[in-house]
Formats: C-alpha cells, sequence, structure tokens
C-alpha cells in the first residue's frame, strides 16, 4: 500500500480544551489511484493532508508512506520520507518570486543531493509533459494562475515521488483551467503510479477521480456529498477498475 492512514485521531490545542481534527480517520490510496477528499470548510481536508504528509504528528493512530512507517519517527526521518516519497502541491503556488521556473524545480532535486546534470533533465522532462516548454526562464509574475499551478506541479514530482498531496489545486483557478490541472494530475497518477489524494471544493472534477470521500467534523467516509450536477459522479470504466468506495 503506497499510503496508509490508519485510525489516526489529530487534535490542536483550543483555549483550556482540545479541537479533534481527525476523529479516527483511515485512508489507504493504491498505486495509481486518484482520491478526492471534499467537505466543508473547516472539516479537516488539510489536516488530512497534513498527517498524510508527515508535516505534523497525530495523537495516535499509524501513517505508512511508501512501505515506510512514519509513526513515531524522528523528524530527520520523517524528512528524509517526506523529500524522497511524497510530492506536496498547497492551494497556493508558493513559489519562490526572484526563482524562473527551471530553478523552481532545481532547488528540489538540490535539497535532495540529487546531481545537477540528472536534475536538468528530469526538470525538462516534467516541464514538457507540463506543456511550460518555452517558460523555462520565466518568474512566476510572468506566468499566469494555471501556468504557476503547473510549474507547483512539476516541482511536487520533481523528486519522483510515490505520494502525490494536493489541496484544492483549483480554488485560484477558472473552470476551464481548473479541470485542465485536474486532468493533468488524473494522467500523471494514472501513468506515474501515483498515489494521489486531492482536497477539492470543485465537484465538477470529481468525474476525473477514482473515489470519493467525505469529510465532516473530522471524520472521512465513503459516502460522496449531496445530491450535485451529473458531474460528480466517477465515471464508469473507473469504478469498475478498481475495489474501492465509490460515490
Ligand atoms: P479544512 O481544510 O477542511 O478547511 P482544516 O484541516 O484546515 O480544515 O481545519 C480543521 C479544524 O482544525 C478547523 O476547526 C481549524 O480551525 C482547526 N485548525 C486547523 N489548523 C489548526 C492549527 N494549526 N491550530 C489550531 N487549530 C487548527
Ligand atoms: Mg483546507
Amino acid at each position: 500500500m503506497t499510503l496508509k492512514l490508519s485510525d489516526i485521531v489529530l487534535t490542536y490545542p483550543d483555549g483550556d480544551r482540545t479541537l479533534t481534527a481527525l476523529d479516527h480517520v483511515d485512508l489507504t490510496v493504491e498505486q495509481g489511484e486518484f482520491t478526492a477528499v471534499v467537505g466543508p470548510s473547516g472539516s479537516g481536508k488539510s489536516s488530512l493532508l497534513a498527517v498524510a504528509a508527515t508535516l505534523i504528528s497525530p495523537a495516535s493512530g499509524t501513517v505508512s508512506v511508501a512501505g515506510h512507517e512514519v509513526s513515531g519517527a524522528s523528524p530527520d526521518f520523517r524528512t528524509r520520507i517526506r523529500r524522497d516519497h511524497i510530492g506536496i502541491v498547497f492551494q497556493q503556488p508558493n513559489l519562490l518570486a526572484s526563482l524562473t521556473t527551471l530553478d523552481q524545480l532545481l532547488v528540489m532535486a538540490h535539497l535532495a543531493g540529487r546531481s545537477v546534470r540528472e536534475a536538468a533533465v528530469r526538470a525538462r522532462e516534467l516541464l514538457l509533459a507540463m506543456d511550460l516548454a518555452g517558460k523555462e526562464h520565466k518568474r512566476p509574475h510572468q506566468l499566469s494562475g494555471g501556468e504557476r499551478q503547473r510549474v507547483n506541479i512539476a516541482r511536487a514530482l520533481m523528486n519522483s515521488p510515490e505520494v502525490l498531496l494536493v489541496d484544492e489545486p483549483t480554488s485560484a483557478l477558472d473552470h476551464h483551467r481548473g479541470e485542465q490541472i485536474v486532468s493533468l494530475l488524473a494522467e500523471l497518477t494514472r501513468e506515474n503510479g501515483l498515489a494521489t489524494v486531492m482536497v477539492t471544493h470543485d465537484l465538477a472534477t470529481l468525474a476525473m477521480v477514482n473515489a470519493v470521500l467525505t469529510m465532516t467534523d473530522g471524520k472521512l467516509t465513503p459516502a460522496p456529498p449531496p445530491p450535485s450536477p451529473d458531474a460528480s459522479r466517477p465515471r464508469p470504466d473507473h469504478a469498475a477498475s478498481s475495489g474501492k468506495h465509490r460515490s
């Protein structure tokens, strides 16, 4: 199992009480599987991604990433797992303003101690795949919102992760651009055998994922959100190809 969260409880201090952000959450995502998490604001979706990303440790429960047990591991170990096995795409493309597109990607390889030559080849391949050829030397302010989000995704894929965690990738984009980004994520998931979890508000894009989970008050259930336009139904061919919960 590429990503497995079992019985996760996450609490935050809240004055003199504690707030339960994740309430006995289980989540399993296999290679090549694209799972969406929907749910109201404040229900715990970003907290779930932060736990899966090994950025915060839960009060209880276990997290396993690409076969590595992360729960209870040292911060150094978790950093290494994150760097080598997890790609993270946050809501806002937090690109470094002074860096060119190419350098945004090369920094990631540098942090992982990879050779510059190898990294440059990987970066150019990714930029080509993201339809960003010709944008290598542009800085973020010279790119459109959709292009910035694609750089963000390319950067997350730079170290060839097995797990891709994406938080509301379309919130800053118009509908058409948003759909293109999710379609790209679906293709990347399939072709690279990624285990992808995407938090989204955009019900129209749910047609492109394999499974839809709903977060409500820190509880994650396979039930889809209340009735929504046709597009929220997964495609039948996906539904037939895997044994997971469906909407
Ligand atoms: P979502 O992404 O679904 O909007 P979050 O995971 O961001 O939800 O938040 C879940 C709950 O935890 C909310 O009530 C939020 O206010 C709270 N919360 C999130 N992050 C923190 C934090 N760092 N400290 C305290 N409370 C937090
Ligand atoms: Mg959030």
